[in-house]
């Protein structure tokens, strides 16, 4: 499904909090329904970058363009790149006062203005996308990791949108559900969304990314097709981390 359309660029992106310095000069680019997995050890920057991408963090050197869209600080290109992009968090993000399917509701009516039947129906019909249309009644607490992190990703859907992120989906995760979520990721790449995921989940990088970046200390060090990386990283830190999570 991939095609040579970037949809995502980051040219040289730099992201400093206060002297410390947690992007130097990431550049990757991202087409039209791609999958890349991002992977590195904890600190190296990885959600960092993703969290640029749909500035949750304003970066303070080199660009970044999503969807056409260059994000500078003029909101309008802001508000259309968070409208075009879904992203899914490690610890779920539900809104814990609301209903599993008013929080699928909420930013279709706000944000989309759709009416309250329509913004039901497509709640329901991603609700059935990832398998628990008989959970729309109850609150976030009441429903397992797995369950809500499904709920995330149908709301993330919700919005129709043309890209998704992934930050860490199952890292909070009890290891029997795991797969249930990683299942429905793959659904979606297998129809293909274009995807950036943040996952240490191997297996799932094997069988659905396109190509995997490894970062450390803020910086990119390998970016590598998985077979290419699994089987022959190019570098020490790389050999050296995979060798603590295989
Ligand atoms: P990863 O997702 O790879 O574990 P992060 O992107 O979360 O890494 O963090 C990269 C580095 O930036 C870490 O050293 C982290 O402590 C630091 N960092 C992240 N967010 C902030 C922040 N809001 N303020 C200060 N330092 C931060
Ligand atoms: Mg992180």
């Amino acid at each position: 499904m991939s095609g040579t359309q970037p949809v995502i660029v980051l040219d040289r992106v730099c992201k400093n909090f206060g002297a410390f310095r947690a992007l130097t000069n990431v550049s990757l680019s991202v087409s039209k329904g791609e999958k890349l997995v991002v992977c590195g050890p904890s600190g190296s920057g990885k959600s960092t970058m993703i969290r640029c991408i749909n500035r949750l963090e304003e970066h303070d050197g080199g660009r970044i363009i999503v969807n056409g869209h260059e994000l500078t600080k003029d909101s309008r290109n802001i508000d259309a790149v968070r409208r075009e992009v879904g992203m899914v968090f490690q610890n779920f993000n539900l809104f814990p006062h609301l209903t599993v399917i008013k929080n699928l509701m909420l930013a279709p009516r706000l944000v989309r203005h759709k009416n309250k039947d329509e913004a039901r129906a497509v709640a329901m019909k991603y609700l059935e996308r990832v398998r628990i249309p008989n959970q729309a009644d109850k609150y976030p607490s009441q429903l397992s990791g797995g369950q809500q992190q499904r709920v995330a990703i149908a709301r993330a859907l919700c919005m129709n949108p043309e890209i998704m992120l992934f930050d860490e989906p199952t890292s909070a995760l009890d290891p029997e559900m795991i797969a249930e979520v990683l299942d429905v990721m793959t659904d979606l790449a297998r129809e293909g969304m274009t995807m950036v995921c943040v996952t240490h989940e191997m297996g799932f990088a094997r069988s659905v990314a396109d190509k995997i970046v490894f970062m450390d200390a803020g910086e990119i060090v390998e970016a590598a097709t998985p077979e290419a990386f699994f089987t022959k990283p190019q570098t020490e830190r790389a050999r050296q981390f995979l060798s603590q999570i295989l």
